[in-house]
């Protein structure tokens, strides 16, 4: 052989040799990978260029890439579980170590380790040589570990601390974190728990997966925000234009989800789904934000999805499918945009939305309709807010009127000016007059000795302090509680009662009814002298998930800094005002008997509404608690 043969020769191993050294995950997956028929709708050998956005997240998990973190945010059909797949076969059969993976349970690790696992070992004939079928004994191969030459693989779920306190691990796989419980067996967050058995490797690699859930709740959202948040860039067809891919720029007609075609934010052309293929092989990750230097965030949603798989016809179809069903569409947010849902969308009432609806009737007068009258008052450190509610059958509500009265709540003045509002007679638009079944006054501020002597001297006229209570699940109004004491420490002579009130549940009772939009039970009418104001106090507060002691989610009433919100307090307090009747009458014939007080007054001129009852469900008398 002649020299330079041997040299060409040389060449080839050195360069084979250092190939296998800086083999990356995509390589290897490109090389070995086999995908079943069982388990793919694509079967056959795997190929990386299929969904070319999988490069880049895979070789952050090679042993060749100095990223110690890999966040994958994903939309579904994407092939997000299959890249997965692809980093497991690389550790077993290229670069063995410890490993963890952990799924959101324990039987969805059972599970994964039934289907996915067994297939990916069985079909990849590189990796079966290497783990011994688990039926056979002593095989180091058991549902929830796989022994290889040089590593381990452990599985177990986010909800075993015992599972997630394992050996040390130079590799963690958390797949579906947004399912994770916040808190396993009171020793804290299962993924921190995870991580802290890699800490004492110094190459180790953690992966974190998953469709986000709810803002502000996604664990996955969390740790993309302080990655370096890359985004998938790819080159519009008709001006070359490199733009990530998003659902406000994919364009349909008339409602018809085969007329989508998507819209370059550069060059403002429509070019169709058919462009898809060669814009992936020719897009590149880019970075959106400076992170850590440690963690590599992907973000891709499902309008990447390659050609075959979820087409953006699909997309559209889902999306008409579920808008305007809150829970459907919330899906849709999440599996197909990869993104968290906003609770606001589902929970928000604007209050430009309730100023449109403004109706024609005179204010301060008890419309057609309208049987009792209840007041709300809030209680402020130099005024009063007042709301005076008109209610019907089946809860509908008419606001009567709404006003601030100011003045220092220490001094008797302002509270004998409540009494002009509060204990005065309303007229009714039929004829005669009504005053207020029940006026419930906040006492949970600065003034609650004023409130309760307030309440104490006119209780017959059904004046009473109330205290809201923020906790979940309690009624609208409760068994009142008796003070003695005042908040000076003084005795009373004649004790005052105080009423608490389950704001929170007032506040999801009523939120619910302002986002009606046809008159009827349970709706909320507002005359047309409503302020703009009025309604910004009305919609001030929305709802946020926290979590709670024991790591779970709920949903809590949070009223921005710099807002106000009396007029909502006032709705409840009046609200509450509504049921603290239901303690006084039967509930069942309540209606009845205060149509007959209007007859009985001679006061009505021509008979009212017939007292049809509206099936149940429908009607605000089914308990909301
Ligand atoms: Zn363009």
């Amino acid at each position: 052989m002649a020299p330079s043969a041997i040299d060409d020769l040389l060449q080839v191993c050195r360069e084979a040799l250092r190939f296998e050294a800086d083999l990356t995950v995509s390589q290897w997956a490109d090389s070995h990978r086999v995908l079943s028929g069982k388990a793919s709708a694509e079967p056959g050998p795997w190929r990386t260029d299929r969904t070319p956005y999988l490069r880049e997240v895979m070789d952050c998990l090679s042993t060749t890439s100095p990223v110690q973190r890999v966040v994958l945010m994903a939309g579904a059909q994407l092939g997000k579980t299959e890249g997965g797949a692809n980093w497991l076969g690389y550790v077993i059969d290229h670069a063995p170590g410890p490993m963890l993976m952990v799924q959101p349970t324990v039987d969805m690790a059972k599970r994964l380790s039934k289907q996915r696992l067994e297939s990916l070992i069985s079909d990849t004939p590189v990796l079966s040589e290497k783990i011994a079928p688990a039926r056979s004994r002593d095989s180091g191969n058991t549902m929830f570990s796989k022994e290889f030459p040089g590593g381990m693989m452990i599985l177990t779920g986010a909800n075993s601390a015992t599972g997630l306190r394992s050996t040390p691990c130079r590799y963690i796989f958390l797949d579906e974190v947004d399912a994770f419980p916040g808190d396993v067996d009171g020793e804290g967050d299962p993924v921190t728990l995870a991580e802290r058995r890699s800490t004492t490797f110094s190459r180790r690699k953690i992966f974190m997966t998953s469709t986000p859930t709810v803002k502000d709740f996604s664990r996955i959202e969390a740790e993309y925000l302080l990655s370096d948040q890359r985004r998938f860039f790819v080159p519009c067809p008709c001006c070359s234009g490199m733009q990530w891919l998003k659902w406000t720029q994919l364009k349909y007609q008339d409602n018809d989800p085969s007329t989508a075609q998507y819209e370059c934010e550069v060059c403002g052309e429509r070019f169709s789904e058919n462009h898809k293929t060669g814009m992936l092989q020719a897009g590149e990750w880019r970075a959106t934000a400076p992170g850590d230097g440690k963690t590599a965030g992907f973000h891709i949603n499902s309008l990447y999805s390659p050609l075959g798989w979820k087409s953006w016809h699909e997309v559209v179809e889902d999306f008409l499918r579920a808008k305007g069903d809150a829970p459907r569409l919330k899906t849709w947010v999440n599996t197909v945009l990869g993104e968290t849902w906003e609770e606001d969308y589902a929970s928000k009432v604007s209050a430009d939305g309730l100023l449109e609806r403004c109706e024609h009737f005179e204010p301060a007068v008890i419309p057609e309709n309208g049987l009792a009258l209840t007041v709300g008052v809030d209680v402020q450190d130099n005024r009063l807010a007042v709301s005076v509610w008109a209610w019907g059958r089946d809860e509908e509500g008419w606001l009567l009127d709404h006003q601030e009265i100011y003045g220092d709540p220490s001094r008797q003045e302002l509270w004998k000016q409540l009494d002009e509002v509060a204990l005065r007679e309303w007229p009714h638009v039929l004829g005669g007059k009504l005053r207020p079944d029940v006026v419930a006054i906040d006492s949970g501020g600065h003034f609650t000795a004023e409130v309760y002597q307030y309440a104490r001297e006119r209780g017959r006229q059904g004046v009473i302090a109330i205290k809201g209570q923020s906790q979940r699940g309690k009624p609208p109004i409760g068994k009142p509680n008796k003070v003695d004491i005042n908040a000076k420490g003084q005795t009373l002579k004649r004790g005052a009662q105080v009423w608490p009130v389950g704001s929170d549940t007032a506040k999801t009772t009523l939120f619910g009814r302002l986002k009606h939009n046809e008159p009827g039970p349970g709706y909320l009418h507002f005359h047309m002298q409503t302020t703009s104001e009025y309604f910004e106090q009305l919609t001030a507060e929305k709802q946020v998930l926290r979590t709670n002691r024991n790591g779970f989610p709920v949903r809590e009433w949070v009223l921005p800094a710099s807002k106000r919100n009396e007029a909502l307090d006032c709705l409840v307090y009046a609200y509450a005002a509504l049921n603290r009747m239901y303690q006084r009458y039967d509930r069942r014939t309540m209606w009845d008997q205060l149509e007959k007080r209007l007859e009985a007054a001679g006061k009505k001129k021509k008979p009212l509404r017939s007292k049809q009852q509206t099936p149940t469900g429908a009607t605000g008398f089914v308990s909301n608690w």
